[in-house]
């Protein structure tokens, strides 16, 4: 049984019910993850309050001492940590090396807080009267966060938030726990001080004891939009901050200027990659005038040979689904797609595996903006085609999705380029680019339901969600008679 990290030590959950951590490739169970209790929460809480104590005096400079010793653990376990990810996600190893090289890149920009957290300071606002403004640290925060990215979504929130002097509870997806657990592992090795970083392991429970406690200064959520919706009430109901990033529907277009050869490529990376399993996913391409003919042909064969398989043999192009029930979810739209009389052109349903929850690539045709297809997120490694006549069409596509999470357009075209930046809705966009993923150092997140809240994730918003800016003014004139 797996356990929590509370207070520097590995304890038991108080929890009775278990989840069974499968690798989706071969259907192996690696682990029985405990669905955690309220108690669980209420211990973990407690420590990172006591821990908050000492960690907010601790200068920023030794701070971010743990963080340089864990970036050094974390290069020195790399491989194992792709492994473990590939084994409980199932995607594939490069997958999983990019799952884990972007969490190390929020350690190595969290390591710059110093910086990042440096306030302002003016003389003279009225003569002889100076002011400043602080960052401060406010206490325990709290992220939950998908199955879909083990290793990285966590880092996207607690560097930022240790370094800048909170303490911290994780709750990570009680489907893929074992990623977290090892990188806790080299958390105890680096040394933080107990209590400063937390581990609790479950479900539902968990989530609404963390949203509701009253020693949680904020939640960071990453999942499906009715959670993070759910996560965002309740959270704010408790008057926290909140920062809940939810699904997506991306759509990508390509205009007939655009260098289609390697357009489709993009795409096509885009929506199969980790089996579509990424917020960032392309969905539906929309092909504007006569690109569509050649799309069409190309992404047919291209993907048509795609190499499905098991993530940890480095043949594989694109791995498992994460489960049973998503293979019959995704299935389930792509049936709709043909009730709603699309145009199936490559049916990746039909796929013999005797183990394994796998799904071949689809590709349907002829998708329109009612179909659901277009509508909702699939999660899964379906690519839509849908023929539209302009840029300006496009636009009003996306601009009508509730989702605005991302958008891509492929184009040789600046004012092309130009009017899609500015007017369409989601708040990470790709010029020629499929999977447009903020760095380390940019703000992260995107609008309508895909993100509720206010400030975003990482970058100088991190920053800015886990401290609050203590304002001072101060007069000491020396020859004052004001007191
Ligand atoms: P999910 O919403 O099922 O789970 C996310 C977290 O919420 C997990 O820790 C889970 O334990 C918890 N949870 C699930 N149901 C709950 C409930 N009823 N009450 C309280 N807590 C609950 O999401 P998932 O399937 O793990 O991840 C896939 C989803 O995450 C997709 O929709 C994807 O688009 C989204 N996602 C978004 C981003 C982004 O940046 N916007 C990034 C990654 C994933």
């Amino acid at each position: 049984m797996l356990k929590n990290y509370i207070n520097g030590e590995w304890m038991a959950s108080t929890g009775t019910e278990t989840v069974e951590v499968i690798n989706p490739a071969t259907e192996d169970i690696l682990a029985l993850s405990p669905l955690g209790t309220t108690q669980d929460v209420n211990k973990a809480v407690a420590v990172a309050k006591e821990a908050f104590k000492t960690w907010r005096k601790t200068p920023a400079i030794d701070r971010t001492q743990y963080l340089f010793r864990l970036k050094t653990l974390l290069e020195e376990n790399f491989e194992s940590l792709v492994k473990l990810c590939t084994e409980e996600h199932g995607k594939t190893l490069i997958e999983s090396r990019g799952d884990v090289r972007r969490g190390i890149q929020m350690v190595e920009t969290a390591c710059g807080i110093p910086n990042l957290m440096m306030g302002q300071s003016f003389e003279d606002i009225a003569a002889g009267i100076d002011c400043q403004a602080v960052k401060q640290p406010m206490g325990v925060f709290a992220a939950i966060t998908p199955f879909n990215f083990p290793a990285m979504v966590p880092f996207w929130f607690w560097p930022f938030a240790v370094a800048t002097g909170n303490t911290f509870v994780l709750k990570p997806s009680e489907r893929v726990p074992l990623t977290q657990i090892k990188i806790f592992e080299l958390i105890e090795k680096a040394g933080f001080p107990k209590g400063v970083m937390n581990l609790v392991l479950g479900g539902k429970e968990v989530v609404n004891a963390l949203c509701s406690h009253p020693d949680i200064k904020g939640i960071s959520f990453v999942g499906s939009t009715p959670v993070a919706k759910h996560v965002y009430q309740l959270g704010s109901s408790h008057g926290k901050r909140v920062q809940a990033l939810g699904g997506a529907k991306n759509f990508m277009v390509i205009l007939p200027d655009a260098n289609l050869e390697t357009s489709v490529k993009t795409c096509l990376e885009s929506i199969i990659g980790c089996a579509g399993q990424r917020c960032l996913a392309g969905s539906v391409i929309l092909c504007v005038g006569n690109a569509y003919d050649q799309v069409k042909k190309q992404i047919i064969g291209l993907a048509s040979d795609i190499v499905v398989g098991n993530g940890s043999d480095p043949r594989t192009h694109m791995g498992p689904l994460i489960s049973n029930a998503s293979v019959e979810r995704v299935k389930g739209l792509i049936q709709s797609a043909v009730d709603e009389k699309a145009e199936i052109l490559l049916d990746g349903r039909n796929i013999s595996t005797k183990k394994g929850y796998f799904l071949n690539p689809t590709v349907i045709g002829e998708v329109k903006s009612h179909m659901r297809i277009a509508q909702e997120e699939v999660f899964g490694p379906v690519v839509s085609l849908a023929r539209i006549r302009s840029l300006d069409e496009a636009i009003e596509w996306i601009n009508n999705s509730p989702f605005a999470n991302t958008a891509s357009l492929f184009t040789a075209s600046g004012a092309a380029a130009r009017q899609f930046s500015y007017e369409a809705s989601p708040t990470m966009l790709g010029l020629n680019i499929g999977v447009p993923a903020p760095m380390s150092f940019f703000a992260f997140g995107g609008a309508k339901d895909s993100f509720f809240g206010d400030i975003k994730a990482h970058g100088t918003s991190g920053v800015q969600f886990f401290t609050d800016t203590k304002v001072t003014i101060q007069r000491w004139n020396k020859d004052s008679n004001i007191w």
